[in-house]
């Protein structure tokens, strides 16, 4: 057992010594963020925090959603932030000393809604008894109702369109870093905004987040630097990504919807219908989804990384859609000289090792 355990930890620790790719983990919560620590994860790579607003918190993400008042909606959000807060201290004290990129919210809007379907068969069967909240309630959701929701009001257009939903998010990363800083620890947070496809969304989002960002230096005393980033995930950022490196300080490639929306192939679906076909015409070995495509996503990649270092040279650059375990995978990476991937903790393992083995082999090839 032991022996074991130490030959494993030699190997790995041989791996790390030769990688020049950093390994982080996708983690929403300490629980996993210890675990991914415990694989190896040199951080956290992606902190989804829409997965921190279902359960009971529903409820107030639907209000929030559904409010008509500027009072409605700041009540809603001044019950969310203390929630949010402390996510984040539970996050910052696992992965102390360590990065973590928390992006905010990208909810496709559906999963937070009451159902369409259900909502109108209620009011329907109820006809004249119907509650008069739900009749509000189904012409509020029949209103926000999209045929498709991937493609629709998340990410950053959601923070565009619902005013304080994302500086509540920054409020809560700055008061926790704070927090973490008093009692001793080290927090270095990055934070991180979710399907820009234009530089003038980031910029809007940025302003606002200094903004916060300072408030939260002054009140609390405590000033934790944080770096504000996007996500590359739609070919319009991957093509304008020197624009959007002015307002950005890293990259993290998400290479789920920049699949999706490359090829157009719905990740949802993960097109069974016609994969099998594909399949058997070599269009591809693998899904896409499980092994990035060096030819279509892996060019836009390439030329993200490219214009994103020649506006500005020092950023940095990552990857968080599930390719960042895969093995394949994390040889493009090293190969485009990302400086982390990062992927779920019991990934981790398996990423640094390629990690290493990916420095072997180029170094091979370049003594052939
Ligand atoms: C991605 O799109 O690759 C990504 C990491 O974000 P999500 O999977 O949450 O959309
Ligand atoms: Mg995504």
């Amino acid at each position: 057992g032991d022996e074991l355990v130490t030959a494993v930890d030699r190997i790995m620790g041989h791996a790390d010594g030769q990688a020049r790719l950093r390994v982080r983990a996708n983690a929403d919560n300490p629980e996993d963020a210890a675990r991914a620590r415990r694989f190896g994860a040199r951080g956290i790579g992606l902190c989804r925090t829409e997965h921190m607003f279902l359960g009971d918190r529903r409820r107030l993400v639907e209000k929030l959603v559904l409010a008509e008042t500027d009072d409605e909606r700041r009540a809603a959000l001044e019950a969310l932030e203390p929630l949010q807060k402390q996510d984040f201290v539970g996050i910052f004290e696992a992965m102390d000393g360590l990065p973590v990129t928390i992006r905010l919210i990208d909810p496709p809007l559906h999963e937070f809604l009451p159902d369409l379907t259900e909502l109108s068969v209620r009011v329907a069967l109820a006809a004249d008894d119907a509650d008069p909240k739900d009749r509000k309630l189904l012409e509020a959701v029949h209103r926000l109702h999209e045929q498709n929701p991937m493609l629709g009001l998340r990410g950053v257009r959601l923070g565009l369109v619902i005013p304080g939903l994302f500086s509540m998010q920054v409020r809560a990363i700055a008061e926790a870093a704070a927090e973490r800083r008093r009692a001793g620890g080290d927090p270095r947070p990055e934070i991180m905004i979710p399907l820009v496809g234009a530089v003038q969304e980031l910029e809007a989002v940025r302003e606002e987040a200094e903004r916060v960002l300072a408030d939260v230096a002054a009140e609390t005393g405590v000033d934790v630097p944080a770096l504000i980033g996007t996500m590359i995930e739609l070919p319009r950022a991957a093509l304008t990504a020197g624009q959007i490196a002015e307002a950005a300080e890293f990259f993290s490639f998400g290479t789920n919807d920049l699949t999706q929306t490359t090829w157009g192939f719905s990740r949802d679906d993960v097109e069974a219908a016609f994969f099998g076909r594909y399949l058997e015409l070599g269009i591809f070995g693998v899904s896409p989804f499980e092994t990035l495509d060096r030819e279509g996503v892996g060019r836009l990649v390439r030329i993200a990384a490219e214009e994103g270092r020649r506006t500005r040279p020092d950023i940095k650059l990552g990857i968080c859609g599930e390719h960042g375990g895969d093995p394949e995978s994390v040889h493009f990476c090293h190969e485009v000289g990302l400086d982390y991937v990062s992927c779920s903790p019991f990934r981790v393992p398996v990423a640094r090792l390629e990690a290493g083995r990916a420095v072997i082999e180029a170094d091979g090839s370049d003594n052939r």
